[in-house]
C-alpha cells in the first residue's frame, strides 16, 4: 500500500512548542497574556498597519468586520459565489443579504463585470475573497466601490502574504479578516485576525469581541458584544508561525513550482491566470480539469484516494447551497462559478512534502484523468 499523502498538514518551524510551554508554566492559558499582545503587534507590523485585532477564528473575524461597518437587515453585500461558506454565512449573521457574484473564468476570482451588474440601491458593501491564495482585482473593485459608495471587506483567509503592486492584501479594504484554521498558511489550530483602516472602527471591533465591555470601566457594557477572544495558547502558536512567515511562503512557493514544472503541457489541466503586478501565495495548489464533467472529476478524486493521494474538490458555489438557493433568478445562476466548481481539484500542499511525493501525486493525477476521461 502506498504511503498516504494528506491534502494539508500544519508545519511547526520555530518556537511553537516553546511558547506553548511558556503559557503552561506561567498559567496564562486564557484570553489575557503576553502572546496575544505580541502576536497582534507582529501581525500589525508585518501588514504595515497600526493595529491588528485577534479573535477566535476566521468566521468570527468576518462577523466582527461586518459589525464594525454597522451593516444591518435589508443591506446587500456582494460576495463571490465560489468561496468557502463562512464568507456568506457571516453576512447573514448581521441580518444582511448576500448577493452572489459569478467568477472570472481565467482567474477564478470574482468577476468585476458581474459585480458591476449586480449592484442595486440596497447594496452597502462588497466582500472580496482572495481565493486559493491569489489576489482578486482589488484595486479595480475598490475604485468601483468608491464610485458607488460601498464598503469593501477583504476575506484574506486563503491569501495571507499575497500582494498587489507591492501592497499586502488586507490593507486595501475598509476591513479585512484572516483565518488561522489548521489547514491555512499560518495556523494556530483555530484563530482569526481583523484589520480595520479606521482607528475608531478598530476600537469598536475590539470592544465587540470582548463582550462589549467599556475599556475604562470593568463590568460596564455600553453595547451588546460577543466573546470572540483568542487564547494566549492560540496566540503563542500564531506568533511562532508568523515569526517564520517568509519561510512558510517560500517553501510553499517551492512546492507550487514543482507542481507547475511537472504539469506543463498537460492537456485538460487548467491553472489560474497570473498577473505580473501580483504576488500570489500557495495555499492549496489548485487546478481545473477542463475536459471533464463533475461526475468524472469526482471519479478522479476517488481514484487518487484509492492510490493514497488525498485531494479536495472546489467548494460548491454558495448560491447552490440549501440556505441560499432560491434567492437568485435564473439569469443570476453564476454559470462560471458553477462550471469551475464542478471541475476544480486541490492537491496536497504542505511544508514537508517532498519533490518525489509531488511527482507521485502528478503521476497518479494523470493516470486518474486518463482513466476517467
Ligand atoms: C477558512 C476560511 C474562512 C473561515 O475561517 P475559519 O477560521 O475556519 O472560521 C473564511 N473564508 C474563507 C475564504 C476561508 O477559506
Amino acid at each position: 500500500m502506498n504511503e498516504w499523502i494528506p491534502v494539508s498538514r500544519p508545519a511547526f518551524l520555530g518556537n511553537e512548542e516553546r511558547y506553548v510551554r511558556e503559557c503552561m508554566e506561567s498559567t496564562w492559558i486564557s484570553s489575557i497574556g503576553e502572546f496575544i499582545v505580541r502576536f497582534e503587534k507582529l501581525f500589525a507590523e508585518t501588514w504595515g498597519v497600526e493595529e491588528a485585532i485577534s479573535c477566535c477564528n476566521g468566521t468570527v473575524a468576518l462577523h466582527l468586520a461586518l459589525l464594525g461597518l454597522g451593516l444591518k437587515p435589508g443591506d446587500e453585500v456582494l460576495v463571490p459565489s465560489l468561496t468557502y461558506v463562512a464568507s456568506a454565512n457571516a453576512i447573514t449573521y448581521v441580518g444582511a443579504t448576500p448577493v452572489f457574484v459569478d467568477s472570472d473564468r481565467d482567474t477564478w476570482n470574482l468577476s468585476v463585470e458581474d459585480l458591476r451588474r449586480k449592484i442595486t440601491a440596497r447594496a452597502k458593501a462588497i466582500m472580496v475573497v482572495h481565493l486559493y491564495g491569489r489576489p482578486a482585482p482589488i484595486e479595480e473593485i475598490c475604485a468601483l466601490a468608491k464610485e458607488h459608495g460601498l464598503w469593501v471587506i477583504e476575506d484574506v483567509a486563503e491569501a495571507p502574504g499575497a500582494k498587489v503592486n507591492g501592497r499586502m492584501l488586507g490593507t486595501f479594504g475598509d476591513v479585512a479578516a484572516f483565518s488561522f484554521f489548521g489547514n491555512k498558511i499560518l495556523t494556530c489550530g483555530e484563530g482569526g485576525m481583523v484589520l480595520a483602516a479606521n482607528p475608531e472602527r478598530a476600537r469598536a471591533i475590539r470592544q465587540l469581541k470582548g463582550q462589549g465591555q467599556d475599556f475604562d470601566r470593568r463590568y460596564w457594557f455600553p453595547v451588546i458584544g460577543y466573546n470572540y477572544r483568542m487564547t494566549n495558547i492560540q496566540a503563542a502558536i500564531g506568533l511562532a508561525q508568523l515569526e517564520r512567515f517568509e519561510e512558510h511562503l517560500a517553501r510553499r512557493a517551492e512546492i507550487e513550482g514543482w507542481y507547475r514544472d511537472s504539469l506543463v503541457g498537460s492537456a485538460d489541466i487548467i491553472l489560474a491566470e497570473r498577473h505580473s503586478e501580483e504576488r500570489s501565495v500557495c495555499w492549496l495548489f489548485s487546478l481545473v480539469l477542463g475536459g471533464l464533467d463533475e461526475g468524472r472529476r469526482d471519479k478522479v478524486i476517488s481514484t487518487l484516494a484509492a492510490g493514497g493521494v488525498d485531494s479536495r474538490p472546489f467548494f460548491y458555489p454558495c448560491h447552490s447551497l440549501p440556505p441560499f438557493a432560491g434567492d437568485l433568478g435564473a439569469a443570476d445562476q453564476c454559470a462560471t462559478a458553477t462550471w469551475l466548481a464542478a471541475r476544480g481539484v486541490s492537491l496536497p500542499t504542505w511544508i514537508g512534502l517532498r519533490q518525489e511525493q509531488v511527482a507521485r501525486v502528478v503521476g497518479s493525477l494523470q493516470a486518474a484523468i486518463a482513466d476517467a476521461g
